[in-house]
């Protein structure tokens, strides 16, 4: 194999090998066989935009969609157990039918588990913390071919969810699940910059989009849970026009790929994404960045990034505002101790640019500046340039590195991307 690409095909693996083993000890071999000269890391459905899944060029990818995929639904402990290479959309197929949903999902459902959750993916609602929160167990195979599962509660489970496939490859997740419920979603238009913290807590999900133009944001897309609707005289408050029209988010991007729209009731998984599974999601040639952020810094955050309008326009598809619940989680981007700047949760600035990698890298590093007096942090699977920073933005990082000491003691899951993070 050569000039494997990711999704966006912005990154080309450097990797040479991709393994799929068919049954969890044929696994456990591949890790034992592996050295930090010749590296693994998993690979799951190649939607992140930068190297983390990368093992380098002596390395193999660890393909997993060829292990038995059985989804199977404990409703006395509410929780679904799911292969780690499985979609997020093919799970919600499967609870659906049961009459069991997610808490939430992430704009598109095309995600693997495993590859969602190892980077702290995250949807919107600043009820909902991200998808990772709402693992419960997970089994993977260590650094020393050694089959562990942790379930939340145990010493090292908070550390080892977020772990970007630093600790193992994991091969079946635990997820917690709710009855199923509908959601409608509406798109408003008009709504001024300063309203935006206030649009956020509109409804069960929403999403600001926004090209940062001088008068007012793009779109507002509300998803609001059929039994507790936005209430119409807060809409008003925002001063919000419903859109006539079905809406996608990027200017000239064909509006069928996106969810139904105009306050038709749906199940769950076919409103909180903004993408239907069956369509490609998005623009396809871009780059996405993301910073996330204290909720309570929102409005000084907003006003930091339309200071850079002019700079970063050119190169813009469409950015996206939304707010995250805090969690424990200690690689998390929405990682709050309980009583620090996160409390009341995250608030996350996307952007979706042209798929031109310098110029990319130069807006960010500019945006990267202009929000790091926020403490922003960068999410995991989207481009980022000062990796240095990282490891102070998260107070239990330390405690991580000393996780991947102890699953990973042979260093056959480190790499480029973790060696900039100093480990
Ligand atoms: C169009 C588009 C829209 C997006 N929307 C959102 C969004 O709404 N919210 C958001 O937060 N992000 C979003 N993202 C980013 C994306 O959800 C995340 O980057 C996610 O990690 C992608 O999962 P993957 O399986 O495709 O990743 P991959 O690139 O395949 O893997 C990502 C990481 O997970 C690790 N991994 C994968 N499988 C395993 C395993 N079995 N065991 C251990 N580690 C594993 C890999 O080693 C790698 O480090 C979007 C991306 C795209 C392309």
């Amino acid at each position: 194999m050569a000039n494997e690409v990711n999704w966006s095909a912005n990154y080309a693996y450097r990797a040479q090998t991709i393994a799929r083993p068919r049954t969890i000890s044929e696994l456990q071999e591949l890790v034992k066989q592996a050295t930090d000269a010749s590296p693994l890391r998993a690979l799951g459905t190649r939607h992140t935009f930068n190297d983390v899944a990368d093992p380098g060029s002596a390395g193999t990818l660890v393909n997993l969609a060829e292990l038995p995929a059985t989804v199977e639904i404990d409703a006395e402990r509410r929780v679904v157990r799911v292969p780690a290479g499985l979609r997020y959309g093919d799970v919600a197929i499967a609870l659906e039918q049961q009459g069991w949903a997610l808490h939430n999902l992430a704009s598109l459902p095309h995600i693997s588990v495993a590859g969602a959750v190892a980077t702290a993916t995250h949807g919107s609602g600043s009820g909902n913390a991200n998808l990772s929160s709402r693992v419960a167990a997970l089994t993977f195979v260590d650094g020393s071919g050694e089959l562990v599962t942790l379930r939340r509660g145990d010493a090292d489970f908070d550390g080892a969810v977020v772990a970007f496939g630093s600790l193992g490859i994991v091969v079946e997740l635990e997820l917690d699940i709710v009855p199923t419920f509908e959601v409608a979603q509406t798109i408003y238009l008009g709504v001024p910059y300063e309203r935006i913290s206030q649009a956020l807590d509109l409804a069960y999900s929403v999403s600001v989009f926004t090209d940062w133009s001088p008068e007012s944001i793009n779109q507002l897309w509300v998803k609001a849970a059929v039994e507790a609707p936005a209430a119409e005289a807060s809409v008003r408050e925002l001063g919000a026009t419903p859109a006539l029209h079905k809406m996608h988010m990027i200017a000239g991007q064909d509006a069928a790929a996106t969810t139904e729209q105009f306050g038709a009731p749906g199940p769950w998984h076919e409103r909180l994404p903004h993408f239907k599974l069956e369509f490609q999601p998005s623009a396809g040639e871009e780059i996405q960045t993301e910073y996330l952020l204290p909720r309570r810094h929102i409005a000084a955050a907003v006003d930091a990034a339309r200071a850079l309008t002019e700079q970063i326009t050119p190169l813009l598809m469409i950015s996206e505002i939304r707010a995250i619940a805090a969690d424990s989680l200690w690689l998390s981007t929405a990682y709050s101790t309980g009583d620090d700047d996160w409390a009341d949760g995250a608030v996350a600035f996307h952007f979706t640019w042209k798929r031109e990698q310098a110029a990319v890298e130069q807006a960010s590093a500019l945006l990267e500046a202009a929000l790091a007096p926020f403490g922003a942090r960068p999410h995991w699977g989207k481009v980022f340039t000062d990796a240095a920073r990282v490891p102070g933005l998260y107070p239990k990082f330390e405690a991580f590195q000393a996780l991947v000491e102890k699953y990973d003691p042979r260093g056959v899951f480190r790499s480029d991307y973790t060696r900039r993070l100093g480990f």
